[in-house]
Order: structure tokens, then sequence, then C-alpha cells
């Protein structure tokens, strides 16, 4: 088998060309060698075949740069682009038991050209979108927008110019199937396979649409509304089903996969289903307790700290966190840490006030009245 070409060749590219570039040379290479302009033209008819499979990869941004990375092997089976196996092997003549099989079954076998012929699902397209710690928590709607390639709006999919009808495909006589004689070390072997020109149908389209070049599928920029439900946790993906790219050859569509990250917050810091916070406090508060009220995710809430509250001391509020993705109304904790502040700045009575605390703590720890007294000359602190 001749070595293949490289796809930018193909089309007469360089490999910086941007996917406008690769749009208009296709469209010229496509007129170039269509077979309408070159009735009866093998010649032609290769290139065009050429031209539609380099422009297939370089105009999905996937393949692209599987393609980019990997060259022609990013489609072959085994490649090194694993995962891109499945949908590769449309150049060549190769003859493998999934011609037989996908022939004498009707396809379905999975198999690199039975897959090439007949329907073949589109591909799935991945977004990311950023929400903010909020948003994650309570759920919220996104408006998304894509660059898909979907059905052309103009020949309704077909690929035939409105108006125009199809035809009987010359190269099958209609059957949808055709012979292939391969050179083996076994001698001549021959073998029956769905027809590559109609994928079966029997009919090919006499004139193609002008704005899809008979190929059915345009770029189109989509809007899609996703709704994020309430929990859903940072690098998580939500797929809607059937709103990728079209299919081919009658096949579906692929699915939009949107991975959601959230904004780290300033204050809250998300654990599993728990959401934490530190509460800064006053040694003052620590040591005489006080009601405060804090920040949880659904509003301010007041606690209350206990008189000789230790630092690093952790409260929980329940029910205030994290929403259950399957169970919204069951509810995660808010982990509070009360960070005890030490004042660095103190004016000279509180040194002397201190100094007596400290004088009167060491002396007599049970003495009276000293929580009454501390109480009156830190007022206001
Ligand atoms: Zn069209
Ligand atoms: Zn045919």
């Amino acid at each position: 088998m001749a070595e293949k070409r490289d796809y930018y060749e193909v089309l007469g590219l360089d490999k910086n060309a941007s996917e406008n570039d690769i749009k208009r040379a296709y469209r010229k290479m496509a007129k170039k060698y269509h077979p309408d302009n070159n009735p009866g033209d093998k010649k032609a008819e290769e290139m065009m075949k050429e031209v539609n499979e380099a422009y297939e990869v370089l105009s999905n941004p996937e393949k692209k740069s599987a393609y980019d990375q990997f060259g022609h092997s990013a489609f072959e089976q085994g490649g090194g682009a694993g995962g891109f196996g499945g949908f590769g092997g449309f150049g060549g003549m190769e003859f493998d038991m999934g011609d037989i099989f996908g022939s004498m079954f009707g396809g379905g076998f999975g198999s690199r050209s039975s897959r090439r012929n007949g329907p073949q699902r589109g591909n799935d397209v991945s977004v990311n979108i950023q929400i903010s710690f909020e948003e994650a928590i309570f759920g919220t709607k996104k408006e998304i927008q894509i660059n898909v390639t979907d059905k052309c709006d103009t020949c309704g999919g077909s690929g035939a110019k409105p108006g125009t009808g199809t035809e009987t495909c010359r190269k099958c006589g209609g059957t949808g199937q055709e012979r292939v004689v391969q050179n083996s070390i076994f001698g001549q072997m021959a073998s029956i396979r769905t027809c590559s020109t109609c994928h079966g149908t029997g009919k090919v389209i006499k004139e193609p649409c002008q704005n899809c070049h008979g190929t059915g599928k345009e770029r189109k920029t989509k809007k899609f509304e996703v709704n994020i439900p309430k929990g859903i946790d940072n690098g998580q993906t939500i797929r809607l089903s059937n709103k990728g790219e079209a299919g081919t050859n009658g096949g579906g569509y692929g699915d939009l996969m949107v991975t959601v990250y959230v904004r780290p917050d300033s204050y809250f810091v998300r654990k599993g289903m728990d959401i934490y916070c530190d509460v800064p406090i006053t040694f003052i508060q620590a040591i005489l307790g006080d009601e405060i009220t804090i920040r949880t995710i659904d509003g301010e809430q007041k606690i209350t700290i206990k008189p000789g509250t230790q630092p690093d001391t952790v409260s929980t509020i329940k029910g205030v966190g994290v929403p259950n993705l399957r169970n919204p109304n069951q509810r995660g904790n808010q982990v509070i840490t009360l960070k005890v502040k030490i004042p660095t700045d103190v004016t000279a009575r509180q040194k002397e006030l201190l100094k007596s605390f400290y004088g009167e703590n060491v002396t007599n720890e049970k003495k009276g009245g000293f929580w009454e007294k501390m109480k009156k000359d830190f007022k206001g602190e």
C-alpha cells in the first residue's frame, strides 16, 4: 500500500493553518476534484477521497490535535493516541475480517470498515465552566456556547442541493455493496463489503448542497442552558445527552460534557459535605465568653463562645453544609475553628492591667471578683 500523504499536504496547507484556512482549502479542493466536475476520472475520485479524509480530521479539533501529535498512527488501531482507534482506517483498502462480517451480518461488529460505512455517532464535545462557591452549594443555571459540527441547515443534513434528488449509485449499481479483490499470500481473495461511495444506501446525491459541499454538515455556534445541581463539587462533569456533534450516515449526536470548576472562596473551604471556616475572636472573648455573629452559607447566625474557650476550639453548626447531590435536603455541617487573636499593640495602661492580672492570677487564682474587674476594664476593646 502506498504511503499515506500528510493531511496538510493534501489540502495544500502548512501546519499553522487556521480553522478558516482549512475550510477555505477544503472548499477549493472539493470543487476541483468533485466527481461532477471530473466525470469518470479515477484519479480525481481518489484525490476527492483523500481531501475528504484530510478535512474530516483537520476540521475536528479533537482529531486534529491527535493527528498533530501522532500523525496517521493516531487513527490506526493500537495507535499512539489511545481512544481514537475506533473511528480511523477510512483510507486504504485493507482486507480485514470486519469487511466480511460487516457485510454478512449487516454491520454492528464495530470493526474499522463497518464503522466507516455504517452509521457513526457524532463526537462528544467537552467544555469547562467556572462557578462561584455559593453557586456550587445552591445550584445554578449557566448558559454555555459551543462551536460544533451540526447538520447543515440548507440541506437538512442530506448533502443534496435543495430541490435536487438522488440517483442510483454508479459504483455499486444501487446494490449498496461492492466486491473487493485483494492479493494475499493465499492468492486472490474476494470479499463483499458496503459500497464506499453510497455507504450502502445504493443512492448518491445528484448535486451537492452548496453550503456544505455534500457533507451534510456545517459548523455552528450553539447555546445551551446547563442546570448545575446543588452540591456539585470542583471537577465534576455533567453529561448532556445528544448535545454534541452530529453523527455520520444517520448516526446519532454525541454528548456534551460540561466540567464544572468551583472558584475557591476567601472564607469558606469545602471538605466533602462539610464547610470549614476560621473565626477570629479576641482573647477577652475567649476568657469571658461572648455571643458573636458569624457567616454561614445560608446567612448570618449567632453562636455562643463559652467563658474559658481555648485557642482553636472547634464548634459545629449542623445542617448548613453542602447539600447531598442526590438528596439536597440532606446537608453537611459548618465546622468553625475559633482563632484567638493576641494583641500586639497595647497601651501603657493595658500593660499595667495585664501585669496586675498576671500577679493576681499567679498569687491567687481563685480570688473573688476577678472576672468582674476584667469585664469592666476591657469594655469596648
Ligand atoms: Zn448542506
Ligand atoms: Zn454504491
